[in-house]
């Protein structure tokens, strides 16, 4: 129950409310990329959060390892986001052992990214940990719910809710009449559809599909 908790902020530079709220009540957290963050940028010269476990002279590669320096191994991570579409927050794991941390966080909604997406590269593949999607990047329900889950891990710990888990699988290639998490008409659940920094790479956001996990197993959920 004793879990260490560590915070981890803006490793996208221009995502800064989490920064923002974590400062305002005093709270320890590592600075994923400070330069980026002072220039209000996603990222210098690359994703850091793609840059993990790459080698390379680009600032993102070379700050990569200092930020994994930072992090106790034991430790568990929160590594906060926001985002640039509509939808509601959620947090994301790259292995089912993080989902109960998942779970814990007050938020509705947990993904399970495949290596496919960040192909292995993000940061909560080198830490054990989450990744959480606050909200957009200048809410301030972002800020809150930063605050809030901060609080909510001091004062709890590990304590799952109930969630709902989804499975990325796959990215949406063309726009369409898409609500995130909310299942459209091809059956698909969108996740992060419309977020500016996937339109730059050519794509319109992820494609999952919601699982339920029943004692460690996981089934697909039935249509
Ligand atoms: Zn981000």
């Amino acid at each position: 129950m004793n879990h260490e908790f560590q915070f981890v902020t803006a490793i996208h530079g221009n995502e800064t409310m989490p920064h923002r709220a974590l400062r305002q009540i005093g709270e320890k957290h590592v600075i994923g990329n400070p330069l980026a963050l002072l220039l209000n940028r996603r990222f210098i010269n690359l994703d850091l959060n793609a840059s993990f476990g790459v080698r390379g002279v680009l600032y993102e590669q070379l700050r990569a390892p200092q930020v994994l320096k930072k992090l106790n191994s034991h430790g568990l991570v929160i590594d906060f986001h926001t985002f640039s579409c509509d939808s509601p927050p959620f947090a994301i794991v790259v292995d089912e052992s993080m989902i109960p941390l998942a779970s814990s966080l007050g938020v509705e909604h947990v993904v399970h990214m495949r290596h496919n997406i960040k192909k292995g590269h993000a940061l909560i593949n080198f830490r054990d940990g989450v990744s959480v999607e606050v909200g957009a990047h200048k809410d301030q329900r972002s800020f809150d719910l930063a605050q809030q889950i901060v609080m909510k891990l001091k004062n709890n710990g590990i304590k799952p809710q109930s969630v709902r888990v989804y499975e990325v699988f796959g990215k949406i290639e063309e726009p369409g009449n898409y609500q995130n998490f909310v299942r459209a008409q091809d059956g698909i659940i969108p996740v992060l559809y419309g977020e500016k920094a996937y339109i730059k790479q050519g794509f319109y956001g992820l494609i999952a599909r919601e699982i339920i996990l029943k004692g460690g197993d996981t089934h697909e959920r039935a249509q």
